[in-house]
């Protein structure tokens, strides 16, 4: 699909709500527009995908069918993953080189998933009951079966739209679920590719639904459905509160991957010229617009002075610009929304004080670039300190020892990933224990594999995601017994 034939099945698209621009961010025009999808499309969605589930015409398919529709769609986003790259990095003004590394990770989430379409077994157990109701003695057979959710609404943010529909998707249509897909409003081009994919690859028609509308209209529309049984959201803390009380009308399952605040410790015994360079690459990769980014560094006094002046050093070199600049290695924020809501909690840090050692400006050009941001001098009651900033900035704090540490790392609601940098191996390791974060990261930063759980401690989530624990989120499990 040519990026025009995109645009053109977009604005057919029929809605009956506001009309919503796409905008390049990198230079802040519009390359497409679609009509909000409205609350009508969202029970036809899932109307669809409900008589789906109800025919069994995915969930009833041997495992191993399904997962051969799987590979053929990892098969052919490989093979579209020049188009999807350029969807991708146009739609979010990353890099074209980033968005072309990430596609087969994407395209991978369905070959793994696959293989556990025929892994997805029960236990049996063997019950000797003593005094029943009945105050016999009895022997019973008892047997878990796995069974699919049902009805599953994905909402997907607009930094990463292809990773998160993947990660999603890939899961819930191993697991057997019928699906709901509403991409961010600000990047709906991606996803429109990807269920044609999905569908070419021999997924039965309503199995995966897609709707583009905004998040306070289809959105909130779908967290709040009597018929859908799970909502899968990654965003911001703020909108899953949202949805968690959206969800509440009919206890629909709920699985949150939210913010975070992640903080990267790094000891005097660490190896710094590579701590410095992977911490600056951890921060102001995509525009800091990733929720595990390490926007929180502190380092041990002996070396702090250091480290700032390398990370700082990291962030005058960084080369910014459009998605096919030559050597660009950031882009620019997502909308104009975003660069306003990150200039507020730098020019509020300025008022209040904070030190400025780089960055704290938006480019003089076009497109929304905010220049990577190193900030020392920072009172940790800072709104800039406590809040999720989705944006290229770092604070850089000294600690003295351990406890210290630990303290300022854990001072904070989220939860979602913490790095330490020391060569000394039983601090790593006592300290990823202490560490209040759903991820903790040794000697490295924003790895990632299809196989390890992924999720949130604190305000940074509910539930988990790739792995095994990954495909459960979207079973659940139910327990039978036999009196022998
Ligand atoms: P941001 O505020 O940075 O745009 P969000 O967390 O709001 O990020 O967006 C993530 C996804 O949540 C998007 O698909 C958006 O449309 C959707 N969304 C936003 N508000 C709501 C809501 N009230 N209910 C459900 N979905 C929403």
């Amino acid at each position: 699909m040519t990026l025009q034939s995109v645009v053109d099945e977009l604005r057919e698209r029929p809605g009956t709500g506001e009309v919503i621009p796409v905008i390049d961010p990198a230079t802040e025009e519009q390359i497409a527009e679609f009509t909000d999808c409205g609350e009508d499309a969202v029970d036809d969605a899932v109307a669809r995908a409900r008589a789906t589930f109800e025919s069994g015409v995915w969930h009833g398919l041997p495992a191993r069918e399904r997962a051969k529709i799987m590979w053929r769609i990892a098969d052919l986003m490989d093979q579209h993953v020049d188009e999807l790259a350029e969807l991708d990095s146009l739609n979010t003004g990353m890099p074209l080189v980033q968005a072309q590394n990430i596609m087969p990770t994407c395209a991978e989430f369905f070959r793994y998933y696959a293989g556990w379409c025929t892994k997805l077994d029960g236990a049996a157990y063997d019950v000797r009951m003593t005094g029943g109701i009945t105050g016999a003695h009895a022997s019973m057979h008892a047997y878990t079966i796995k069974e699919p959710f049902g009805v599953v609404g994905h909402i997907i943010p607009w930094n990463g739209p292809m990773m998160t529909a993947c990660a999603k998707l890939a899961p819930a249509l191993a697991a057997g679920c019928s699906n709901v897909l509403k991409p961010a409003e600000e990047t709906p081009l991606s996803a429109l590719l990807l269920v044609k994919l999905i569908a070419q690859a021999g997924v039965p028609d309503g199995v995966v639904n897609l709707l583009t509308g905004n998040g306070h209209t289809a959105g909130a529309a779908l967290a709040a459905h009597p018929d859908v049984d799970k909502i899968a959201f990654t965003g911001s803390t703020e909108v899953g509160k949202q949805i968690v009380r959206a969800a509440a009308g009919n206890l629909k399952k709920v699985l949150l991957e939210l913010g975070g605040k992640s903080p990267v410790l790094i000891y005097d015994d660490a190896d710094l010229e590579t701590a410095i360079k992977v911490a600056a690459g951890g921060i102001f990769v995509h525009s800091g617009q990733g929720c595990v980014c390490g926007s929180r560094i502190f380092v041990q006094r002996s070396v702090y002075d250091q480290v700032v002046d390398g990370v700082a050093q990291a962030a005058n070199a960084a080369k910014l610009g459009g998605p096919k600049e030559k050597g660009s290695r950031i882009g620019p924020l997502i909308s104009q929304k975003q660069l306003t809501r990150v200039m507020g909690f730098i020019d509020e840090g300025k008022r209040d004080g904070v030190e400025v050692v780089t960055g704290g400006h938006r480019l003089d050009r076009r497109g929304y670039f905010v220049h990577p941001t190193v900030l020392t001098n920072v009172d940790p009651a800072m709104r800039l300190y406590q809040q999720e900033i989705f944006g290229p900035v770092v604070t850089i704090l000294p600690f003295d020892d351990d406890d210290e540490a630990v303290a300022m790392a854990n001072d904070t609601t989220y939860g979602l990933a913490a790095t330490v940098w020391t060569n000394n191996l039983s601090r790593a390791h006592r300290l990823a224990k202490r560490l209040e974060s759903g991820t903790i990261t040794l000697n490295c930063q924003l790895v990632f594999d299809h196989a390890v759980p992924f999720g949130g401690y604190k305000q940074s989530g509910w539930g988990l995601e790739y792995g095994r624990e990954g495909i459960e989120t979207y079973m659940q499990t139910k327990s039978v017994w036999t009196q022998l």
